[in-house]
């Protein structure tokens, strides 16, 4: 992910006309921190945890992104998760550069107790480069609006006063904005519109499948059957389920778990392969890195592939996709829901004025609306894939701002 990655900044920055000396300064993050975290668990032990945080590049205002509690968080993914942010902010024009972070865990073998000291020590370990004027975290993988409160409620106690604006994805009730839970998923889904409309596709006929049932998956699959499309499958890390003729999603929400698991409810499932080589005519990865690759990539059947996840697909199977003529629109685009409805929530901290869902759903539909005309525009004039020129519009404010820093 993270070489891909810096492929394509150096092939973007190069379509720019930026020479080496910006693709130096905007390969790698910034800053980036490693900490140990020691939980008492428990049985009476002591564990010690790792955890990162990285900040890409705060040219143009204070770094911004998730933190995910995952067993094969790793150093190169983080990394390029930041880098990721960056490119995000940069296309929904937000004052924000990349941040992320991630502990190596498995939050589903722990328990209430374990993961609130682990969380809290976390912030303790991060609290010099993080705050609301240097780096803002959110949830990611396996976190979620609990694990926000008990990170803000550490924050604010080692800094004495209520800091609301250190991080984002809180409950309502701690400074959360309307339409966060959901922000993801409904950009995802205001993308699909979009692309949709490009390829002559009309949504109520459309055939619908994504792959993880978490935060994105499962909200999408809502966003979309009230828009009136079938979706033909879904699934979960364990497996996937599917229906031509449409599945239940209500029924599905109300049996999935916190950690998007529903499938081993049901006795006729198939792999997460199968899901993804499934006719359909849009297909939404919104699980896990890697999973559209070389091997996979010719059999896909999809018209439309929209990125909900972060990495999905490989740059090689992204060239077949594209040399297919199959429509795929990337994860900074698609995904950047998400970072837009946490920049409103970290606004609406710094006024300690709080919006209405309408106005954060219509401030978010103009954002992910323009954000993906203007890739598509960048596409067709520059003739190249979507993916690129995502890369391009994102990374071309970074690099402006860090030429008038004197930075490169
Ligand atoms: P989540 O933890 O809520 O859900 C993850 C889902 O993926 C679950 O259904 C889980 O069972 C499934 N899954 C896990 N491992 C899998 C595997 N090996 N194969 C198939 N399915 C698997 O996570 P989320 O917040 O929905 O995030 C999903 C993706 O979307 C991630 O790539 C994340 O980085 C990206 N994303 C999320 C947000 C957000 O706000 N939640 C924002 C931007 C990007």
């Amino acid at each position: 992910m993270y070489h891909s990655t810096q492929t394509v900044i150096h092939e973007a920055l190069k379509k720019l006309n930026f020479g080496d000396q910006m693709y130096e300064l905007l390969k790698e993050p910034l800053r980036f921190l490693e900490v140990r975290i020691p939980v008492k668990m428990d049985d009476g032990t002591v564990k010690v945890f790792t955890g990162y945080r990285s900040q890409h590049n705060d040219s143009v205002g204070p770094t911004k992104g998730g933190i995910r509690f995952h067993p094969e968080v790793n150093e190169a993914e983080v990394k390029a998760l930041s880098i990721w942010m960056s490119l995000k902010c940069g296309i929904t024009n937000l004052p924000f550069g990349g941040g992320k972070g991630g502990i190596i865990c498995d939050p589903r073998e722990m328990s209430g107790r374990e993961l609130e000291c682990l969380s809290r020590g976390y912030v303790r370990a991060i609290s010099q480069i993080v705050g609301p004027c240097k780096d803002i975290p959110a949830p990611d993988v396996y976190t979620n609006s609990q694990i926000m409160a008990w990170m803000v409620d550490e924050y604010s106690h080692l800094r004495e006063f209520d800091s609301p604006g250190f991080i984002t994805g809180k409950p309502l009730v701690l400074g959360g904005s309307k339409g966060r839970e959901t922000a993801t998923a409904h950009g995802v889904a205001i993308v699909i519109e979009e692309a949709a409309k490009k390829k002559g596709i009309n949504l109520k006929d459309a055939r619908v499948v994504i792959q993880g049932f978490g935060n994105a998956g499962s909200y999408l699959a809502k966003f979309m059957h009230d828009a009136g499309a079938k979706v033909v499958g879904v699934s979960d890390v364990l497996g996937a389920i599917t229906d031509p003729n449409g599945l239940d999603i209500d029924y599905l929400l109300d049996c999935r778990d916190s950690f998007g698991t529903f499938s081993s409810l049901f006795s006729n499932t198939i792999s997460n392969k199968e899901l993804l080589e499934l006719d359909c005519d849009i297909l939404v990865p919104a699980a896990i890195s890697n999973q559209i690759t070389e091997e996979n990539a010719y059999d896909i059947k999809a018209l439309i592939v929209v990125e909900a996840a972060n990495g999905p697909t490989t740059l090689e199977a992204t060239k077949i996709l594209n040399d297919r003529g199959v429509f795929l629109v990337p994860d900074i685009l698609s995904n950047a829901g998400g970072v837009t409805v946490s920049y409103f929530e970290w606004v609406q901290n710094n006024q300690s004025y709080y919006w209405t869902e309408e106005e954060v759903d219509n401030k978010l539909k103009k954002i992910m609306v323009d954000s993906f005309e203007n890739v598509y525009r960048i596409s067709k004039i520059h003739q190249v894939d979507m993916r690129l020129a995502a890369y391009m519009v994102g990374i071309k404010k970074l690099a402006e701002a860090s030429c008038f820093r004197g930075w490169a």
